[in-house]
């Protein structure tokens, strides 16, 4: 068989859409020319790390010529470097004499416990209550924003390495948070008159099919929610399917939804995840971009700062700059989360900052609404402004751009120097001694510590 007929392509009938998943990766990581006992390697880490990509971005977006160092490649394809050697041999060893599946998804599992499924307590912290009973699928953490995480829309036109949302697509059920109870969401918002955006997350809230999507969105148009003014969906499907917004069946009735949102006076953004400028070449996504943005919604994007994907300034300026021309606004650049293989995507802190400001310094500033490399941590968004001498002592320079207490939100603070620090929990206070989220040793309860331990 050659390259292209691995998996064929189902024919322009309906979505067109064809996914890739484990049992495909053999003959795809083949074309990447990696030996057998890399590809076993690899394939043993994608039994602990969800693995899914679909035709458009093996055929579009990869340069195959350049896999496996192509950051496209290392986008969606597992790497067999992204756990610790120790760890994967023996997975790879059950592969290689044909071990039940049983014996493999086990072992499988346990290394996936110790990979700080749900970081940033997210999974018991942030559900909020209603009538005294939890409300899976919603996370309520900052006052003005509540997060939906809809049933059907926990998964992805393709998943990314990097991804912090990984726990939810390996089938460990309890480990998946989600809902399609509207009506008791639409009473926790009316009760919540504080809240005035609602953010429908994932997985990817438009891998759902407009029909599915109207029933998460036409409820929060409701006039007993007038509190509700934007109504946001985090996406990646512009850079990983933006035929959804063009040529799939209810590409129309999609936009047609958004024009609802819009006719209904509340804002519509689309957050749409960008990890590199190699996604916004084919000319579909500019049609996709002019499509939304002809219903009146608005488009920001974001994406995490990636080791081996985008750690470099001229990646994010050249990014930025695209989105600009295409008429997206750029809005966060994010530290990569304490989850999953993060010390293999990780980027010290110190050299984040060096990024952001070279790539920021060199945009106009209509890209300069961007923000970061913020940090989205148990407390809220860390903001690293950068590096100072202050009275002798080298410091970061921190703030919070979101917080659980409003209060702490703008005012700077510090932390020592770390060279080699990536994340919140690695550093110390500096001129205090505690940082301004964590609680008064005099009245402390320890919350905000054992929140931050890795949950296995
Ligand atoms: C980032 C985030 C939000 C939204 O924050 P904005 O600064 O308004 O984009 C809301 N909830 C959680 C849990 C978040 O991490
Ligand atoms: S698109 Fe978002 S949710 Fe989906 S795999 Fe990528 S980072 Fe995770």
């Amino acid at each position: 068989m050659t390259e292209h007929e691995v998996v064929p392509v189902i024919p322009a009938q309906g979505r067109g859409f064809r996914a890739y998943s484990a049992k495909h990766l053999d003959q795809l990581i083949a074309r990447a020319g990696l030996s057998e006992s890399e590809r076993l390697a690899v394939r043993a880490v994608a039994t602990v790390l969800p693995f899914r990509t679909n035709d458009y971005v093996v055929d579009r977006l990869i340069d195959w010529a350049a896999a496996p160092d192509d950051p496209i490649y290392r986008l969606v394809f597992p790497q067999a470097d992204m756990l610790p050697a120790e760890d994967i041999k023996p997975i790879a060893d059950m592969l290689a004499r044909g071990a039940p599946d049983r014996e493999i998804q086990a072992a499988a599992r346990g290394l996936r416990m110790r990979l700080n499924p749900h970081p940033a307590g997210q999974l018991a912290l942030n559900i909020p209550e209603i009538a005294d009973e939890p409300l899976p699928g919603v996370q309520h953490k900052y006052p003005e924003t509540v997060l939906v995480f809809p049933k059907q829309g926990q998964t992805c036109h393709a998943y990314c390495t990097y991804c912090f949302r990984w726990a939810q697509f390996v089938g460990e059920p309890d480990l998946k948070m989600a809902t399609d109870d509207m009506a008791r969401v639409v009473a926790y918002l009316q009760s919540h008159q504080e809240v005035t955006s609602v953010l429908i997350t994932g997985g990817d809230p438009m891998i759902m099919g407009a029909g599915v999507l109207r029933h998460y969105i036409e409820p929060l148009l409701d006039p007993r929610l007038e509190h509700i003014e934007s109504i946001r969906i985090g996406t990646k499907s512009l850079a990983y399917w933006p035929q959804r917004f063009v040529t799939d069946p209810d590409a129309d009735e999609t936009l047609e939804l958004f024009e609802k949102v819009l006719a209904a006076g509340k804002t519509l953004a689309l957050m749409a995840h960008f990890s590199h400028p190699r996604e916004l070449d084919p000319p579909q996504v500019a049609t996709a971009a002019e499509r939304i943005r002809a219903t009146g919604a608005i488009i920001r994007t974001q994406a995490p700062l990636i080791r081996t994907i985008n750690d470099d300034a001229q990646t994010w300026q050249v990014m930025w700059r695209a989105h600009l021309r295409m008429g997206m606004v750029p809005y966060y650049m994010f530290v990569e989360r304490d989850t999953g293989p993060q010390g293999y995507f990780a980027v010290p802190l110190a050299r984040a900052v060096e990024i952001f400001r070279d790539a920021y310094s060199s945009v106009s500033g209509l890209c300069r609404t961007v923000r970061g490399p913020s940090m989205s941590a148990t407390p809220g968004k860390v903001c690293i402004d950068g590096v100072a001498e202050i009275a002798g002592q080298r410091v970061f320079v921190l703030h919070m751009i979101q917080a659980r207490d409003p209060s702490l939100v703008g005012r700077p603070f510090f932390a020592e120097f770390d060279p080699s620090a990536v994340w919140l929990t690695d550093l110390r206070p500096a001129f205090a001694d505690r940082f301004p989220f964590e609680p008064d040793p005099a009245d402390a309860t320890g919350l905000w510590q054992e929140e931050l331990l890795p949950a296995g």
